[in-house]
């Protein structure tokens, strides 16, 4: 227990959870049940006010064995059904989100602190992702390989068994819907462990999922727990066939390597310092749009967050002072405010690594050009409020231009030539994103090509869409998520030889 005060708003929370979990009671979700943890009590903290607004157990190793158990013999029963009956029962996990879409949008802006405005969206595309990868399931299919007519060789894409996903608290029910859909798509189960600072959401899911018309009871299950114990444990577990794991570079080192050892493959979708290039040349109404909602979009905590404005030097003083005249302007506030663009930050400890590393680039002679702390009219709510940060003065390797801080702190470096910019833009181990402005349609497509990350946007900044692959390069992670990849992630190829020939040949095995 962390000791701090009730928050007002864990009434209307406990209210909302009774749709989902029987008398609103928090615990783990496996084959429609809500099973209580036995580990350690773990709070659940309002980021808006920094009170309390539930207290849970930590899931505990009974819990993750029940949940591996289920997905076992629900994921039979799931590859056993016909491909568009499965794709049924997707379409009807999205009715069912679309029918709850307003209490996972409160629930998800009241224990993630996430604006409303913003859960409104996420929740619509959690549906959506169900909807695209409901229209997969019987157009997902393997390939006849031209081989010697003395064979056929064919190829079936099939599911992995038991797959665990492990989630951050950032994006709760999109990261989730994210995952579960196309690994069920793909015929798997799915035994989710979302963060323990934001679990409700992915819980209430799960259930949705559990309640949907023709799922296998168990094939989506949803653990209430702690990364280094319950995670760990499922990571571990021997049914565990693929790991796919969301979140900070540093836990995602340890899951893989947990993984490998049991030769258990993973997918990781880790952080970013990604760069956001203007040019001179570029419609500069439209890139201040675009690097406001580069980094101050979910405050900052986005793992494609733009969070290095690289600026031509000729632009460089008027742009930042436009920018940071409009991140003033920024509307931040409580999250259940309609109005509210920028709420607080998730939790205590992040708003105060947030703090430390402005703080730092500041006594070291960076130039704060806007924000740069909690605003004065928000500092008496408990709330882990911090305002849109311009960081300007700073050299390439100063921390603050390196290093992924999560928040709403942008850092801005002048640059000369394209090169240097590409070379600047490069110059982090991530490899997430980036964007490039400029009114010049061929250098548009030259940086685009040059830039090391998984996702590049040309005069735009943010845009993803379910059939769209996402994923990271260099220390942002490997595999993708989301379009037609995912579902490549999330099978296995198998190749069928089949002997054709009258006169079968005794070979070396090699035909052709
Ligand atoms: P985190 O790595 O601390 O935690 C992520 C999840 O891993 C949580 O559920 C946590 O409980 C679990 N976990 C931690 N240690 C574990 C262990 N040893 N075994 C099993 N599970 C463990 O990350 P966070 O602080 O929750 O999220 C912020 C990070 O996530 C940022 O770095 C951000 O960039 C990244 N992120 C990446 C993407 C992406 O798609 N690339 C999306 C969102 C967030």
């Amino acid at each position: 227990m962390s000791g701090t005060s009730h928050s007002p708003a864990a009434d209307r929370v406990a209210a909302l959870l009774t749709d989902f979990l029987p008398g609103g009671r928090i615990g783990s979700v496996v084959a429609g049940e809500v099973l209580a943890g036995t580990g350690a009590a773990l709070d659940l903290v309002n980021p808006a006010d920094g009170g309390v607004l539930a207290t849970f157990a930590d899931a505990g190793p009974s819990v993750v064995e029940a949940a591996m158990a289920a997905a076992r013999d629900a994921q039979r029963a799931w590859w056993g059904m016909s491909a568009a009956a499965r794709g049924r029962a997707l379409w009807a996990v999205a009715a069912l989100v679309r029918q709850h879409a307003g209490a996972l949008a409160e629930l998800e802006t009241l224990s993630a602190g996430k604006p409303i405005r913003d859960t409104r969206g996420e929740v619509a595309k959690v549906a959506e992702m169900f909807e695209y990868y409901a229209g997969w399931c019987d157009k997902l299919h393997g390939d006849v390989i031209p081989v010697p007519s003395s064979h056929l060789n064919y190829t079936r894409h099939e599911p992995f068994g038991t797959v665990v996903q492990i989630t951050p608290w950032n994006a709760p029910i999109f990261t989730a819907g994210w995952q579960i859909a196309p690994a069920l798509c793909a015929g798997n189960a799915v035994v989710l462990k979302p963060s323990e600072l934001t679990p409700l959401t992915s819980l209430a899911l799960g259930l949705l999922c559990d309640r949907a018309e023709g799922m296998p009871r168990g094939l989506v299950s949803v653990l209430a727990g702690a990364g280094p114990t319950t995670g760990a444990a499922a990571v571990a577990h021997p049914d565990t066939r693929l790991v796919v794991f969301v979140g900070s570079a540093e836990a995602g080192a340890q899951i893989a390597a947990a993984a490998a050892r049991a030769i258990v493959p993973s997918v990781l979708e880790l952080g970013g310092k990604s760069a956001n290039i203007v040019f001179a040349d570029a419609d500069l109404d439209r890139a201040l749009i675009g690097a406001q909602a580069a980094i101050f979009g979910g405050a900052g905590q986005s793992c494609v967050a733009g969070s290095r404005l690289l600026v031509h030097r000729s632009i460089h003083a008027s742009f930042v002072e436009r920018l940071s005249h409009a991140a003033a302007r920024i509307p931040v506030g409580a999250p259940t405010d309609p109005a509210t663009q920028i709420g607080p930050i998730n939790n205590r400890r992040q708003r105060d690594k947030i703090a430390g590393m402005v703080e730092a680039a500041a006594s070291a002679g960076a130039t704060i050009a806007a924000g740069g702390a909690c605003p004065a009219s928000l500092r008496d709510t408990g709330g882990f409020y911090f305002g849109p940060t311009i960081v300007d003065g700073v050299a390439p390797d100063a921390a603050i231009a390196r290093e992924e801080v999560f928040g709403p702190v942008l850092t801005v470096l002048p640059f000369d030539g394209e090169d240097e910019a590409v070379a600047l833009a490069n110059g982090t181990p991530y490899g997430l994103a980036g964007a490039v402005w400029t009114g010049d349609g061929g250098r548009g497509h030259r940086v685009a090509a040059a830039l090391r990350a998984g996702t590049v946007w040309v005069n735009g900044y943010k845009t993803i869409n379910v059939a769209s692959p996402f994923g990271g390069f260099g220390r942002s992670g490997f595999g993708r998520s989301s379009g037609r990849e995912a579902l490549m992630a999330y099978t296995q190829t198998k190749s069928v030889w089949v002997e054709t020939a009258a006169q079968p040949a005794v070979t070396f095995g090699y035909v052709g």
